[in-house]
């Protein structure tokens, strides 16, 4: 590894990372390109992705096709407002996502990230409760070690310990937290997990306007996977109380599971829902929030008599170009059998860690594995590791996990998770 190209004395001084000090930044390897599985550092340095840039890039970098539809659309037009305007690429991406989502999701709102869609989705909760003649109907709920996004208000239904922003706990809305779903995706369902959330919303649901949830993966907050009987169960809270449901699908939409979405695995549908990150394959920041039609006309005909947000940049053209030609690019793949082949990979590769000493599980499910580590890992220490052994994998807390672009060949897989396994051999063992 050549020092000098990897770390740019511009960017260490002046461009501050996630999640990283401004003054002291953990260290950032400078990229030069990127193309399939492989992330081409300055110095040449060749890594195999383990991280799909998270959870975005499912075709890996650099595609023909997703270029193609960006540079299409760009001799167009790159941009123009979405107030009295519309286009193409909005009007195609909508027709194909409606075929796609769960059936009862009809109106969608194109928003610019995930924290965004998170604040929409919220927003559209509330506004709908006010709707019916409930504007006391205001508050969330959620379960623990949950993540929803930076925001204001994403942040306030983000795990108040693990969410990473609890040092904003006494400026953020209080919301109701019931403990994260102690079942796992496997396990035999035990009922008895639905009594915090049961007695939550029977307590205060006159306040709650929603139940905010990342179905069955909790990402940022720990990497959990918990079983779908919960979700349905839940559903049956939320309708028995008035409570509207909302799925946060921005990590674990188009594949990652194994379900083109997680809430497939439970086979019930939200009334409002979250997409991003994969929506565009990684190329842009771009999210949709959908919901269904009685929620849509609620909204549509009570005073305001429209939905109060509207982004600059909202339904962007080139985003929605390349979401478009992404999803179809999915579609068109055997994305199911390549995300099968990955899990069983997967759980055949990692198994051996389950026996280090400094590993307390390892956990799989569709295109994503899961390291926990019984110890916080020391970040710098070890990316320098994983890149000296070729590939890139960006732990957090105890969780090291890896979930590849769906293209990866199994045998960039098995390089990865060998090198991951080495890599943790040396830092620890
Ligand atoms: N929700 C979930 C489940 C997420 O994983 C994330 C991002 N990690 C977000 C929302 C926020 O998305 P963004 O970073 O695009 O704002």
């Amino acid at each position: 590894m050549n020092t000098d190209l990897l770390f740019d004395a511009f960017d260490r001084e002046h461009l501050w990372h996630p999640y990283t000090s401004a003054v002291h930044p953990l260290p950032t390897y400078k990229v030069k390109k990127a193309k399939g599985c492989i992330i081409t550092l300055e110095d040449g340095t060749e890594l195999i992705d383990g991280m799909s840039s998270w959870w975005c890039a499912v075709h890996g970098y650099n595609h023909p096709e997703l270029n193609k539809a960006i540079e299409k659309q760009l001799k167009n037009m790159a941009h123009v407002m979405f107030g009295g305007l519309t286009h193409e690429p909005a009007i195609a991406l909508g027709k194909l996502l409606l075929q796609i989502v769960p059936p009862s999701m009809k109106h969608i709102f194109y928003a610019d990230s995930g924290s965004v869609a998170v604040e929409v989705a919220l927003k559209m909760a509330v506004q709908y409760q006010y709707a019916t003649g409930h504007p006391e109907k205001n508050n969330f709920v959620t379960i623990r070690l949950g993540y929803h996004g930076d925001t204001w208000n994403a942040m306030s239904v983000c795990d108040p310990v693990t969410g990473m922003h609890s040092l904003f706990g006494s400026a953020l809305p209080v919301r109701y937290f019931i403990p994260s779903p102690i079942c796992r995706f496997n396990d035999d369902w035990n009922p008895d997990v639905m009594i915090p959330l049961r007695k939550t919303i029977e307590q205060h649901h006159q306040e709650l306007a929603a139940l905010i949830l990342e179905p069955i993966v909790q990402g940022a907050g720990g990497m959990h996977f918990y079983h779908p009987a919960y979700l349905r169960e839940a559903a049956k809270l939320c309708k028995a109380y008035g409570l509207l449901l909302i799925f946060d699908e921005i990590a674990t939409g188009f594949g990652r599971t194994g379900k083109l979405f997680a809430c497939e695995h439970a086979g019930i549908e939200p009334d409002i829902m979250c997409i991003g990150k994969a929506l565009t394959g990684g190329y842009m920041t771009f999210s949709a929030v959908l919901t269904n039609r009685q929620i849509a006309s609620c909204i549509s005909s009570h005073a305001p008599f429209a939905f109060m947000h509207g982004p600059t940049f909202m339904g962007n053209p080139l985003a929605c170009a390349v979401a478009r030609s992404s999803v179809e690019l999915l579609l068109s793949s055997d994305w199911k059998a390549k995300v099968q082949h990955i899990e069983t990979q997967l759980k055949s590769e990692l198994r051996p860690a389950a026996s280090f000493p400094s590993v307390a599980e390892v956990r799989v499910l569709g295109a994503i594995g899961v390291i926990e580590m019984k110890e916080a890992v020391d970040m710098a220490r070890m990316q320098h590791i994983f890149v000296e052994k070729g590939i890139w994998v960006r732990p957090f807390g105890k969780v090291i996990y890896i979930m590849p672009p769906f293209i990866i060949t199994s045998e960039e897989l098995t390089k990865l998770t060998s090198a991951l396994l080495e890599s943790i051999d040396i830092m620890y063992n």
